[in-house]
C-alpha cells in the first residue's frame, strides 16, 4: 500500500503558522490542511445564526447539519474553505470571530467532529496539517512536526498590517494573548510543544525564508524514508 505523509505544524496564534503551511504545501503540491480555518466556520456560524452555543443541544443539532469542506482553487493554487457550500474563507478572518473562537473551540463535541473531519480529509493524501492540536491529538504519528512560535508585538504587527485601520493595534494584541492563553491551558487538546517537534522561531525570518526550511526539512525527512521525492 502507498504510504502518504503527515506533517504537523502546530503553534501560537498569529506565528505564520498558516502562511508556511501553505507556502510549503503549494511547493511540494500537498494538501493544506487549515484546522483553525474549520473551528472559525463553525464560530462564523453560531455568530450569523445568533445560536445559544452554551446550549449543548442547539449545537449538536447545529453540528450535525453543518458541511465543512476545501475546495482547491487553481488560478490561485490556494484550497479555501466552505461551510455549507458557501466560500468563506475571507469572512472567518473578521475580528468578531477572532474574539469568539477558542471559547468554541473548547467544547468538546465541537473538537471531537472537527478532529474526525481532520482525519477523514487527510485520508489517502500527501498534507500539510496546521493547528494547535495536530502533533498532539489529530495525527500524533505525523511524520515530521514542527512547532511555531514567533514574538508577541511582531505578531501583533503582522496582523495589524492584514486587519488594516478596522482593529486597533492593542485590541489585536490582547487577542492573540487571550486566544494563545485559553488554547494553552484548556482541559482538551491544549496548545503545547510536542517533544518530538521542531521548534521555529519567525521573529526574524521573512516569508519565503521560512517556508524554504520547512521544505527543506521535509525533503530531508522524506529522503530519510525511502520517498519518492
Ligand atoms: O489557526 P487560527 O489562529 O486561525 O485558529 C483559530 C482558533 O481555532 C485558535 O485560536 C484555537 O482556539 C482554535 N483551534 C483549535 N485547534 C486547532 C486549530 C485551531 O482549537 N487545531
Amino acid at each position: 500500500m502507498k504510504k502518504y505523509y503527515i506533517v504537523a505544524i502546530d503553534g501560537t496564534a498569529g506565528s505564520g503558522k498558516s502562511t508556511i503551511a501553505k507556502g510549503a504545501a503549494k511547493e511540494l503540491n500537498w494538501l493544506y490542511l487549515d484546522t483553525g480555518a474549520m473551528y472559525r466556520a463553525i464560530t462564523y456560524k453560531i455568530i450569523t445564526e445568533k445560536l445559544d452555543y452554551q446550549n449543548e443541544q442547539l449545537l449538536k443539532e447545529m453540528l450535525e447539519q453543518t458541511e465543512i469542506d476545501f475546495r482547491y482553487h487553481s488560478d490561485e493554487a490556494v484550497y479555501q474553505i466552505y461551510l455549507d457550500g458557501k466560500n468563506v474563507t475571507r469572512v472567518i478572518r473578521n475580528p468578531l470571530v477572532d474574539k469568539l473562537v477558542s471559547h468554541v473551540s473548547l467544547i468538546p463535541i465541537v473538537r471531537e467532529k472537527m478532529v474526525k473531519e481532520q482525519r477523514k480529509i487527510a485520508q489517502g493524501k500527501n498534507t500539510i496539517c496546521e493547528g494547535r492540536d495536530i502533533g498532539s491529538v489529530v495525527f500524533p504519528n505525523a511524520d515530521l512536526k514542527f512547532f511555531v512560535d514567533c514574538d508577541l508585538d511582531e505578531r501583533a504587527l503582522r496582523r495589524k498590517k492584514e486587519l488594516g485601520e478596522s482593529i486597533s493595534y492593542e485590541e489585536i494584541r490582547n487577542n492573540l494573548i487571550e486566544r494563545d492563553y485559553i488554547d494553552s491551558n484548556r482541559e482538551i487538546s491544549p496548545l503545547k510543544r510536542e517533544k518530538d517537534a521542531i521548534y521555529l522561531d519567525t521573529t526574524n525570518l521573512k516569508i519565503n525564508e521560512e517556508i524554504a526550511i520547512v521544505v527543506l526539512l521535509i525533503k530531508m525527512r522524506l529522503l530519510t524514508q525511502n520517498s519518492f521525492i
